[in-house]
């Protein structure tokens, strides 16, 4: 089991649940002090002893809403002095919201599902930056999606979307401005994963007619490696988080199995 983040410390956000707990349990099984970010719930606190099971002392969970800037702010200060400073960010709590048509969907609603993917991706790398610089360097890596990137069949997810095309953006942005101060950023595009996203998606009477499931040709198999793992994903996090990618910022990363060609 290599050690490559031995003395490190990750940001992880979202770290309760799916994608974001198989990244702190593999940053913390190759070294890395992880701070969890994520609303207060029990799988949150599970998280925390599990990766605490890992090494003793490696995880601590911050009851976080990542779209509130002074609890961010609060809750990465905390992070650099329990830990002494913060060398990887990874963005990548994320909610489905309402699905519903456009003229549908009321604009609390559209808010609440940028608040918590736009916002919440901003304001993660805007209060680490600091942080990262005084480290002399990091890794940010950004959970976006194919859906608003490379598929658009989920309808009814248009604000969902929007954000998962933004965070793109953002990251691209951001890989520009920070390079001169050794910060990567790199934004990885999931396809369907087997996580608790769904119940994040708040139903609306129309959304079985709405949602239109992928149907894959006959005889076609997209999916290389089976569905997809939180794990797999967890894996190409650990890469983009460790030196052996440091040639890579500004990366857009598709892992879906091959499904956003279909
Ligand atoms: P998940 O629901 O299993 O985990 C998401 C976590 O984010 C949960 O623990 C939840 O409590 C937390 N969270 C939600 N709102 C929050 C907030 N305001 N503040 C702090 N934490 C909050 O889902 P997941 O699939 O692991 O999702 C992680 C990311 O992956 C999301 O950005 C999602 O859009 C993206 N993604 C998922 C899939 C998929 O098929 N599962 C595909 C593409 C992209």
């Amino acid at each position: 089991n290599p050690q490559r983040f031995a003395g490190q410390t990750a940001i992880i956000t979202g770290a309760g649940s799916g994608i974001g707990k198989a990244a702190a349990l593999r940053l913390a099984q190759e070294g890395a002090n992880v701070a969890l970010f994520d609303l207060l719930n029990d799988r949150t606190s599970e998280t925390e002893q599990e990766v605490n099971a890992i090494r003793s002392g490696a995880a601590r969970a911050f009851d976080v809403d990542v779209s509130d800037p002074a609890r961010m702010e609060k809750a990465v200060l905390e992070t650099a002095e329990l830990f002494g400073g913060i060398d990887i960010v990874f963005a990548n709590a994320g909610i489905n919201g309402v699905v519903a048509p456009i003229e549908d969907l009321k604009i609390e609603e559209w808010r609440r599902t940028l608040a918590t993917n736009l916002d919440g991706t901003f304001l993660t790398v805007k209060y680490a930056v600091p942080h990262l610089k005084k480290q002399g360097g990091g890794s940010v890596i950004i959970t976006s999606s194919i859906n608003g990137n490379r598929r658009f069949t989920s309808f009814g997810m248009s604000a969902y979307s929007t954000t998962k095309a933004g965070q793109v953006a953002f990251a691209k942005m951001a890989s520009l401005e920070l390079a001169k101060f050794k910060i990567r950023v790199n934004v990885i595009c999931p396809g369907a994963i087997s996580t608790n996203i769904d119940e994040s998606t708040e139903k609306t009477d129309g959304l079985k007619e709405i949602i239109i499931p992928i149907k894959f040709p006959e005889g076609s198999q997209p999916l290389a490696n089976g569905p997809g793992q939180p794990e797999h994903v967890a894996d190409l996090v650990a890469f983009l988080a460790s030196d052996e990618s440091r040639h890579i910022t500004g990366a857009q990363i598709v892992i879906d199995g091959a499904e956003s060609l279909l």
